[in-house]
Parts: C-alpha cells; structure tokens; sequence
C-alpha cells in the first residue's frame, strides 16, 4: 500500500458539523497508523451556502480536538491554495478537456425551464433528470427554442453503460444508481463539487477517499471523470451516517449535538470526544471503552468499521467524560474549568483564583465542565450578580429556619481563625449541639445562604474559599431576605 495521504474536505456553509470530527477522526487515525499526511480542504465552491465565519470555526473546532491537519490553510504544504475558490484557474483546463473530447456539453437551460421539465417529468411518471435538450446545439440554435440563459453551464454526458460499481474498503464491491448528467462547472464560472473534488484528490496525490455514505451515489460519477480524465483512481471508504436514536440521519436542525461546538459549550472534553466518535462504529480492539486517540491510531483498522449507522448515545458520552475529567491532574482540571468559564466571560483575575481553588472540590463530581463551573458558580459571581435560587430559598430559608441562619452567623462572626475545620467546628457546635439540630437541617439553610443552591461542593471547603467576609455576607443577606 502506498503511504496513505489523506484528506477533510468540509465545507463552510455554517457551525461545523460533528460529522467533520468524526471523519477528521477516521482519516486522521489512518494516516497516523501509516505515517501518512493528512489534509485539510476547504471545499468553498457553492456561493449560495458560503459562510464567511464557518471557516474559521472549523480550523478552531478541529484544532480543539487536536485533529491537527499536516497540510492545508493556515499550515500550507506542497499543493496550496487548499481552498477551492483560490483554485479557480486550476479546473477551467479539465472543463476544456472534457468539453473538446465529447465528455460533456454546454447547456444554456434556465432555471424556470428546469423546473418545468421536472414537473412534466413526474406528472407523466417519466424518470427525472435532464432531457439533453442542449446537447449537440450550438448557443444560436439553442436560443432560438427558447428557456435559455446566455451564460451556460457544463455537463457531464453520462454515457448508456458508467460504471456503476465500485470497489469501497470498508464496503466491498458497491452499487450505486445511474447518475443524471451532472453539472460540473457553473453559470458563475466556479466549478461544482463533484469537478473540483476529482481535481483536487488527483492534483493534491490523496491515496484514499475517506467521506460519510452519502457520497456513495455520487461516485460513479467521479470514477467516470478519473477515466475520462485518464488520472489514477484513489481509493474509496465510505462511512456509516451517524444517526439519532430514532435512526434518522443527525442534522443541525433537529438535533443540537450535530453541532461540534454544542460539545464543547456543554463542557465535553476533546479528549472524551474524540475517544465516544472512535467508538462510533468501530470494533475496538481491546475489552475497555476507554480507547483514546493514541491507541485508536495505533491499531486502527478499515476492516473495524461497520457500515451499520451508529447510533448517538449520549448517556456515553457524559460518563466517558465523566472518566477523563477524573483522570486530570487537579492542576489541569482547574486550568479547564478556567478555560471553560472564560470561554463564556470575562474573568478577573480574583475569580480565576476562586476557581481554582475551588476546582478540586467538584472534580470527582461532575461529568462536564459546564456542571463544574454551575457549582462554582457562587464563588466567582459578583455581590450584584449572586442570587439565592428560588425553590431552594423556599426550602431552606423559611422563617422557621432563620434561627438557623441567625444562630450560624453569630458563632461564625466570633470564629477567630477562618479555615474549613473552624468553620465546620463552630457550626456543629453552634447548630447541632446548641440548638440540638439533626446535621442535614442545621446545614441546609447555611448551605443555601452560601451557595445559592441546595446542591453545592462541600460546605465548609466552600466557605474557607469564598473568604470570611463574603460567607458573612450571604448569611446577612439571607436573614434579610427571609
Ligand atoms: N465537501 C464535501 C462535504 O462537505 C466533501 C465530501 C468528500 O469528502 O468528498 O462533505
């Protein structure tokens, strides 16, 4: 086998796709069994779907998951530009040689003619697809017939007997159906995917097309343009679709997790990531579902994948997290948690403290970062900003309970040494010895004054952290309130 040289191609049409991990992810893996390169692509060439900051979220989302790409934009490599809109000039000489060899066509047929064509085609249950009205015209005869633009675009002349299987790695032999004549450059002069992708794959050396499934009818077509074109094939694995639990494709509209950056807003570390989309449809070697990248890429196998769509479970996903948050360091968790709160604010540099400090009390209890800081939550916010949740108040700081409260604040305004033993101390002491309270009511209403929350890190680390005068201040606050 040649030294695999493979290739991303997403393109920038808005919030990336988790899609584009998962295939980065498999191509990446590959690659890196092989000692192989790996390339980003950006595939620009539909100007209607075109968003301008997609790009930049894909380089960061991928980056993110340290799926660093060898060669492409912002990296460079051999081959650059390794976006297509820079490649324009690059394609028009493979038009021409179609065009001059009788492989494909101008066709100057408008839009509102298309669409009516459809239209008959379906009400007389014809099969749909272009009726080649425009072939074998010059651009005079064909105005003369009416529904035509002036500027035309090409086609591929799709001949009675293309290939219609192929050989795919994961797959085996693969057949797909006949394909329409496929426009290959537009009216606006940029080509279309199928084109460009051929062009690229060959011009950039790329060994092996690796794409989700629903490239499989669109291959034929590429094989007849490698050999009209007379360019080596590369080969071809098609991945299985990632599917909801209803077995329906995943897409950004009915579902928030196709969005790559909804992961990283719900606090999944890349790590956890990378480590649920490796299992998707992959047979790990081992017993463990713990299989981070290193050891994926090392035994990565194309006869591993499955063609069954795998199915998104997300329950997974948490307690895959759930283990890697606990497998940081305390230091590095707390550089996440930072990270991640920064990520949504500003931070001062007191409350970056206060974060880190207070990180090793929720380490072991929590799944996502995004739980991490909700529990740290009351440590950085402002005196302005700390709110008492309402439910929580309702049971926790009723009147009944404000001897509680009342009683907790005195023996803690006396405390002369502020550390989580005193406090502790001096509130079973104040609450439990002396108004004779069972543990879980004398410290329910303090914990709620403090936290804001009846689910909290533990009370009395998270006093010593939140500092003497600040706990004062939320019990004196709660008596008020109350
Ligand atoms: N631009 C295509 C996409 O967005 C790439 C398909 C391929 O990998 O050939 O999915």
């Amino acid at each position: 086998m040649k030294t695999p040289r493979v290739r991303v191609a997403p393109s920038p049409t808005g919030d990336p796709h988790v899609g584009t991990a998962y295939m980065s992810l498999f191509n990446l893996g590959f690659a890196r069994r092989h000692g192989g390169q790996f390339v980003l692509r950006i595939e620009d060439t539909d100007r209607a779907r075109f968003r301008a900051d997609s790009e930049q979220q894909i380089f960061d989302m991928l980056r993110w998951l340290d799926l660093q790409w060898d060669e492409g934009p912002e990296v460079g490599g051999p081959y650059a530009p390794y976006r297509q809109s820079e490649r324009l000039d690059t394609y028009r000489p493979f038009v021409d040689q179609l065009l001059a060899d009788g492989h494909a066509y101008h066709c100057w047929c408008s839009s509102e003619r298309l669409a009516e064509m459809r239209e008959k085609q379906r009400a007389e249950k014809l099969p749909t697809g272009y009726d080649r009205l425009c072939v074998g015209k010059t651009a005079e005869e064909r105005q003369a017939l009416g529904g035509a633009t002036d500027t035309p675009v090409v086609r591929m002349l799709i001949p009675d007997d293309p290939p219609l299987t192929f050989t795919d790695v994961i797959r085996g032999e693969v057949s797909a159906p006949r394909p329409d004549d496929q426009v290959i450059l537009k009216a606006d002069g940029f080509p279309t995917y199928h084109l460009a992708v051929v062009v690229d794959d060959h011009l950039m050396g790329i060994t092996h097309v690796v794409r989700g499934e629903e490239w499989i009818s669109s291959t034929p077509k590429h094989v007849l343009l490698y050999r009209w074109l007379g360019l080596d094939e590369p080969a071809f694995a098609h991945m299985p679709l990632l599917r909801n639990t209803d077995k329906s494709k995943i897409s950004k509209r009915k579902n928030p997790a196709a969005r790559l950056t909804w992961f990283r807003e719900q606090g999944y570390l890349p790590e956890a990531l990378l480590n649920f989309l490796a299992l998707l449809g992959y047979g790990q070697p081992g017993e463990s579902e713990i299989f981070p990248f290193a050891e994926f890429s090392a035994s990565f196998e194309w006869s591993r994948v499955n063609t069954v769509g795998p199915v998104f479970d997300l329950k997974k996903l948490d307690w895959l997290n759930g283990h890697y948050i606990r497998a940081l360091s305390v230091d590095e968790f707390a550089d996440r948690v930072v990270e991640f709160v920064a990520r949504e604010r500003e931070i001062a540099a007191d409350a970056v403290a206060l974060l880190r400090a207070g990180a090793p009390l929720v380490q072991e209890r929590t799944d996502t970062l995004a739980q991490g800081a909700a529990m740290l939550s009351f440590l950085v916010a402002g005196d302005d900003e700390f709110a008492v949740d309402e439910a929580a108040a309702a049971k926790q700081l009723a009147p009944d309970q404000q001897p509680t409260v009342t009683t907790a604040l005195a023996a803690l305004e006396a405390l002369p040494a502020w550390s989580a033993a005193a406090i502790e101390q001096a509130l079973r002491d104040s609450l439990v010895e002396g108004l004779g309270l069972k543990p879980k009511f004398a410290f329910g209403p303090v914990r709620v004054a403090i936290t804001g929350s009846t689910v909290s890190p533990p009370l009395f680390e998270s006093m010593e952290i939140l500092g003497r005068e600040r706990s004062l201040a939320r019990l004196r606050a709660a008596i008020t309130a109350g």
